[in-house]
């Protein structure tokens, strides 16, 4: 399998190539890209030699093509967003792992879903801002859509081969989260929380964006409109429980109420062994769950008070086409301001619900890529300049 990376320096990258590594027999790694971390692409491309590299920016992809040439490596490089879907749809390329961050990767995600590819689509964000779109362009072009996200990747698992099953099949879903590093806090004391204990989660290692995402429950948000797009469910099959130890990864209440749940010890590399694999099965290199030593699975419900970003996901979906597309921008705008130290925690929230409540998306029926871009712009600006203006 010819296998493109894109996002290949972050945190779903990195796990990628580690499991690519496992198996050179099965999986050729062909294209690799990068955003501003040169220094580690460059490293990959001698470790891999792929085909292509791209790299966001014009003048970083000539300083890597000279790097490289000056070593040796063939590896071709291209630059700017417009590479990344030429790559994705390369018939070339057979399997892409979408592991960009951010609405950024909706176009190369919809590049490789329009060309039939394998999609392992880490990039919930495509899909929360892409909707039927994306699931459109999906079905046309006859790719393959695996969840890599884990707890859409449980549910995935516990779900026949047959989609045409599923909707007779299921009666609800539930997806599990971890609480994140402000599980039990005093919701009071969450104004004052700093980027790098938003953070530090609990169970999962990962890229700085979706770990905030995660103490606010925003991933779970994102992740419950991602679930209804992948699974076709109408809102009110999707729940959310919290689910510290992050053994259980998401379940299925069947219609008869059998539950089935998929567990492991969290790490990424499952997820993904079992995206690159699929219908098969794989070495991923994730440790084995140690089951005399867990003490407890234990379940509770969100809090809403330290979580509102969560309830946010079923408002969107119930309210007018468009509306996620509205709550990620706002969120990913929210996120980097907080990151830069600009905006408080509880601001991600205030900012994101002002968004949905005060930003009519008027998308038409027939909207295509250019208007959920289009979109995305305008809510980024308008949603900038609240956060600028103090005006929460
Ligand atoms: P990360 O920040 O560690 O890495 C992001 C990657 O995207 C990097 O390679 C970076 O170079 C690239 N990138 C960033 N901005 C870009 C842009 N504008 N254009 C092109 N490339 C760009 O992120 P991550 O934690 O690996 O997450 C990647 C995606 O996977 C996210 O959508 C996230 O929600 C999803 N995801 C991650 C995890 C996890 O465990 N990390 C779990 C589930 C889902
Ligand atoms: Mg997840």
């Amino acid at each position: 399998m010819r296998l493109a990376v894109l996002g290949s320096t972050g945190s779903i990258g990195c796990n990628t190539l580690d499991v690519a590594a496992r198996h050179p027999q099965r999986i050729e790694v062909s294209a690799l890209s990068a955003h501003s971390r040169t220094d580690q692409l460059i490293a990959q491309c001698l470790q891999w030699k792929p085909r292509w590299a791209v790299v966001s920016d014009e003048a970083k992809a000539l300083d890597v093509k000279r790097q490289l040439q000056a070593q040796g490596c063939p590896t071709e490089v291209l630059a700017g967003p417009q590479a990344l879907c030429e790559v994705a749809s390369h018939p070339e390329i057979d399997a892409v792992m979408a592991a960009v961050v951010g609405a950024a990767g909706l176009p190369s995600c919809l590049a490789a879903a329009r060309s039939g590819k394998r999609l392992l689509l880490a990039n919930k964000e495509a899909l929360v801002v892409g909707g039927a779109v994306f699931m459109q362009a999906v079905r046309e072009g006859g790719a393959t859509l695996i969840p890599i996200d884990s707890e859409h990747s449980a549910i995935f698992q516990c779900l026949p081969e047959d989609r045409r099953t599923w909707a007779q099949r299921v009666d609800h879903i539930i997806l599990t989260a971890s609480g994140g590093p402000f599980r039990q806090r005093d919701p009071a004391s969450l104004e004052a929380v700093t980027p790098d204990e938003a953070c530090a989660h609990p169970t999962w290692v990962m890229g700085r964006k979706i770990s905030v995402d995660s103490a606010t429950m925003m991933n779970k948000a994102l992740e419950v409109i991602e679930a209804r797009w992948l699974f076709d469910l109408e809102p009110e099959r999707i729940r959310a429980v919290i689910h510290p130890q992050s053994i259980v990864h998401s379940m299925v209440v069947c219609r008869d109420q059998s539950v089935l749940a998929q567990l492991g010890t969290p790490d990424m590399r499952v997820p993904i062994a079992y995206g690159l694999a699929w219908p098969e099965r794989m070495e991923s290199g994730a440790s084995a769950l140690e089951w005399a030593s867990l003490k407890a699975l234990s379940f509770e419900q969100a809090d809403e008070r330290r979580f509102p970003g969560l309830f946010l996901s079923w408002e969107a979906l119930r309210s007018p086409l468009g509306s996620t597309a509205v709550l990620n921008a706002a969120n990913e705008v929210a996120v980097e301001r907080f990151l830069a130290g600009r905006i408080g925690f509880m601001d991600i929230y205030r900012l994101n619900a002002r968004a949905l409540a005060d930003i009519e998306p008027r998308l038409g029926a027939n909207a295509g890529l250019d208007d959920l871009i289009d979109l995305d712009q305008g809510v980024r600006a308008r949603v900038g300049q609240w956060a600028d203006e103090r005006a929460l």
